[in-house]
């Protein structure tokens, strides 16, 4: 039934890109060709219908890029005699955060970083928690600082932030690294647009040029990506909440980035056809109807996760609509989020090298 309905709709977005070249065939022909003629576009449309956007997946980029960190982590170790060290700071109980800290801890085993996990209580103050921050930034044997966010509502996040040594600013939200983004002279860049830009490099997805579209302004992912792709000679265009008439902004990208906390807000009629669509995205599912409506062909796999835990994730981009229209897409999950997690580790390693100009 929901495949049937996609397929519809799919059908009645090509009747709106392909209208002109009906409406041609329909002047010149008449009766019985008029009729094969739309036949034979329909049966072309219903095949194309079973085409999917080819899977821009993270797992073989991280993958890449963690091995290349692990490479240079063990030379620094084993020229240099230097260990590379990430401080990671949890504040709370917040069960995502909890799960993003750990994965971030798996990578540093992984790659050969040694980490600390510092778990604080929900009830820290922002003053304990500078104290901490202020013992990293002098402690010599930390080269990067991470503060998981978001904080507790009582700490002032940006006091935080802007305590953390900028040599140690592997997240880069610092301002002196956003001030050195903006100018186009990068130092660290924020782990989740970075990884980004290497998922586009890394599938030879031409940036210089391109149209690309940010939908999402936070410090976190849409400013920062949009000024790397601007760095890379993408024309870009950046929307946010009060953008008129948003899908008709979306569909002129090449690149289209959906950073914006909404699931499946990105229908098919926001997406170029053959667009690269990176859905930066993480929402949960919890309604078996919602991941009936947003997977299509693949519902049965994420019913049975609603089932199990409760939950499956979906990013800001509706996928099945996405996948009849896009020419490649990031899956949620599988995609950015991995590569969030290679670049700080490459983030890491760099604080290493920088702090002892290597
Ligand atoms: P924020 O909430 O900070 O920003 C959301 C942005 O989306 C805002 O700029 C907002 O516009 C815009 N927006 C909201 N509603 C609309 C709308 N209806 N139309 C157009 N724009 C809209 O989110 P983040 O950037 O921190 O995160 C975005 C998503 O990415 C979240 O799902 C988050 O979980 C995920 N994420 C994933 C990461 C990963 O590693 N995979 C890493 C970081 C984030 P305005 O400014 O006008 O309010």
């Amino acid at each position: 039934m929901i495949n049937t309905k996609v397929s519809l709709r799919y059908l009645c977005m090509m009747f709106e890109s392909t209208s002109d070249r009906l409406t041609g065939a329909a002047r010149i022909s008449k009766g019985r060709r008029t009729r094969r003629c739309f036949y034979v576009t329909i049966g072309a449309m219903m095949a194309k219908a079973q085409q999917r956007a080819e899977l821009l997946e993270g797992r073989p980029v991280a993958d890449a890029i963690k091995k290349e960190v692990a490479a240079e982590v063990s030379r620094l170790r084993e020229q240099h005699g230097v260990v590379t060290r990430l401080a990671a700071v949890l504040v709370g109980d917040d069960a995502a955060s909890a799960v993003y800290v750990r994965n971030k801890v798996r990578a540093c085993a992984e790659v050969g970083i040694e980490s600390d996990k510092i778990d604080l209580s929900a009830s820290t103050t922002t003053e304990e928690l500078l104290a901490v921050v202020r013992r990293l930034n002098a402690d010599d044997n930390v080269d990067g600082i991470l503060v998981q966010l978001p904080l507790p509502k009582q700490i002032d996040d940006s006091v935080i932030i802007e305590a953390i040594d900028p040599a140690k600013d592997v997240d880069a939200f610092h301002p002196t690294n956003v001030g050195y983004l903006a100018m186009g002279r990068p130092r660290f860049v924020p782990c989740t647009p970075a990884g980004i830009i290497e998922l586009l490099d890394r599938n030879q997805i031409e940036i210089a040029g391109a149209n690309a579209c940010v939908v999402g302004r936070s410090q976190i992912v849409g400013r920062p990506i949009a000024s790397l792709l601007l760095q890379r000679h993408a024309t870009v265009t950046i929307c946010h909440s009060k953008t008129r008439d948003l899908p008709a902004v979306t569909r002129e990208a090449d690149i289209l980035i959906a950073a914006i906390g909404r699931p499946a807000f990105i229908r098919g009629n926001f997406i170029k056809p053959g667009a690269t669509v990176i859905d930066v995205g993480v929402n949960q599912v919890t309604r078996v109807e919602g991941a009936r409506e947003f997977f299509g062909f693949d519902a049965d796999k994420r019913i049975e996760a609603i089932e199990k835990r409760g939950y499956t994730l979906v990013g800001d981009v509706h996928p099945a609509e996405a996948d009849l229209i896009a020419g490649r897409r990031t899956p949620v999950p599988g995609g950015v989020g991995l590569l969030t997690v290679a670049m700080l580790m490459k983030n890491s390693l760099q604080a290493a090298k920088w702090r002892r100009g290597l």
